[in-house]
């Protein structure tokens, strides 16, 4: 029998908010994405590796990792 398994990773943008970007310092649009990691079988994911959440600034361009309590702050224009 063939088993056709791997993992699957997803990015889901989650919107912009306003915030200091802790590279550059500018008070700039960042872009808040959610990425998952999930166990597949047959391409279907089964088991959730867990999420992590990531900010990029829009005059920079870096990408720095957040959790998921500071992505929130960043789109609820908190942060
Ligand atoms: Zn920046």
């Amino acid at each position: 029998m063939l088993v056709i398994f791997g993992f699957k990773n997803s990015s889901r943008n989650l919107g912009l908010a306003q915030a200091t970007c802790p590279r550059c310092g500018n008070r700039a649009a960042q872009r808040v994405d959610r990425r998952k990691r999930a166990f597949s079988l047959f391409f279907i994911p089964i088991i959730p590796l867990g999420s992590s959440y990531e900010a990029t600034c829009t005059a920079c361009g870096a990408t720095t990792g957040v959790s998921r309590g500071q992505a929130e702050q960043i789109l609820a224009g908190a942060y």
